[in-house]
């Protein structure tokens, strides 16, 4: 036998490795589904403890769902959100503006972290690992992570989920940047038994939603704490965009401690002052009832939001995708359905071709940049509607 068959041999006797770069909901969903279709998977995620967020809420999409079926969760045991029956729009005054029914199921972004995060199980998911950059051999058709730690990982196909920052995107795509959109999303969870009456009234149950000028809020209800969807055990979530010049924004990243964030600052860092102009302008802006819950907040958050949609997804054996790719406005409900859809589109076209990785990934990009670039002028739409009323 030569040696031109044994490593023909070996290369069909061999499971294909991919490196997956992000823990979060892409990383996530690349790992899960390309374990699905036969890869050996391993994940790399920079933080050394688990993911955190109390459960920012998210619109339960299909493809998340989908993910789950196809991966085996068992969706009839697994309560993955909370149902909402009507979209109501409210006036300033408070009065009730529009009420339609509307069912939709919210979720939240640990709901989705932790069942992804227990399927794919610890052993191939390596934390406190940053990549630093990634080599190729074109001719080997290998792709190689190279760590800060000075590890180094080779498979055949890396994944890029390093989100919004990607370090994958900048080294091989370094002028697709995210742009600042000119508004801020300040957001909070607030338990569903400290509301009282009059705010449940006008808000529980119900996708509810007011506008003013240059300042639009919604909330929902979400799983609460260890994702309790019992009632009485959940959380109302709240995002309300407002309009911000650079500097307001500057300042707003500029966290409690005084260090500068890149787009957002986590519950319990925004700086007080920031916590008081909250509490203000939500006097000045709000209905009552979004009023309410935006005062008694006790640790909002926020963040900037962003605009990006990349030209390429793949570059020889790399591939990005989820936020590190695309990150439409929150307006269309769409990053983790996107994160999702990217997944099961790459596992489908490597299940489709699976002797031809090149000609897979081929096959996925073009769909999936077009998909990006079809959700980011939704919500810049959206968000012209909504906070620029430029209709
Ligand atoms: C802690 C957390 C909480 C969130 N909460 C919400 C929420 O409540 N609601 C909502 O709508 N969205 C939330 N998001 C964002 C949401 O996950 C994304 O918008 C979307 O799901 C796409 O996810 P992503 O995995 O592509 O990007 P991200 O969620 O941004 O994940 C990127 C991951 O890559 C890791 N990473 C970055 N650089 C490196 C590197 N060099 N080496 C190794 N790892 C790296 C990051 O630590 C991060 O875990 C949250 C994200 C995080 C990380």
């Amino acid at each position: 036998m030569n040696t031109h068959t044994l490593s023909c041999a070996d290369s069909h006797a061999r499971r294909p490795r991919a490196i997956v770069i992000g823990g979060s909901l892409g990383g996530l969903f690349a790992g899960n589904m390309l374990r699905h279709v036969g890869w050996d998977v391993d994940i790399y995620e920079r933080s050394a403890g688990d993911l955190d967020s109390r459960g920012g809420g998210i619109v339960l999409q299909p493809d998340v769902v989908e993910v789950f079926r196809r991966i085996g969760v068992d969706i009839g045991a697994t309560a993955l959100g909370v149902r909402s029956a009507h979209r109501t729009v409210l006036n300033p005054d408070g009065t009730i503006r529009i009420k339609r029914r509307a069912p939709q199921t919210q979720t939240s972004w640990s709901l989705i972290y932790t069942t992804l995060k227990s399927s794919f199980g610890l052993g191939h998911y390596h934390q406190g690992k940053v990549l630093s950059h990634v080599e190729q051999d074109e001719g080997a058709r290998t792709v190689t992570a190279i760590f800060e730690d000075g590890s180094r990982e080779t498979g055949d196909l890396l994944v890029g989920a390093d989100g919004g920052n990607s370090t994958v995107r900048r080294q091989f795509w370094p002028d697709q940047l995210p742009a600042y959109a000119g508004y801020l999303a300040w957001r909070g969870l607030v338990p569903e038994a400290s509301m009282p009456e009059s705010t449940r009234e006008a808000l529980h149950g119900d996708f509810g939603f007011a506008s003013n000028t240059g300042s639009h809020i919604l909330g929902y209800l979400v799983p609460g704490e260890n994702n309790n969807v019992w009632p009485g055990h959940r959380f109302y979530n709240w995002v309300w965009y407002r309009v911000a010049a650079p500097e307001m924004l500057a300042g707003a990243m500029t966290d409690r401690e005084g260090k500068r964030r890149a787009y957002s600052v986590p519950e319990g860092m925004l700086a007080t002052v920031w916590i008081q102009h909250l509490r203000e302008e939500a006097t000045a802006l709000l209905p009552p009832a979004f009023r309410h819950v935006v005062q008694v907040t006790r640790e909002p958050f926020v963040q900037a939001i962003r605009d990006l949609a990349v030209d390429r997804m793949t570059a020889g054996r790399v591939v990005i995708l989820g936020d590190a790719a695309s990150i439409p406005r929150p307006h269309t409900a769409a990053s983790t359905l996107k994160a999702a859809a990217n997944a099961l589109a790459l596992a489908d076209a490597l299940q489709a071709h699976p002797d031809d990785i090149d000609g897979a990934l081929a096959q996925w990009e073009p769909g999936q940049v077009a998909f990006g670039k079809h959700l980011m002028r939704q919500g810049i739409e959206a968000g012209k509607v909504l906070l620029f009323h430029h209709p």
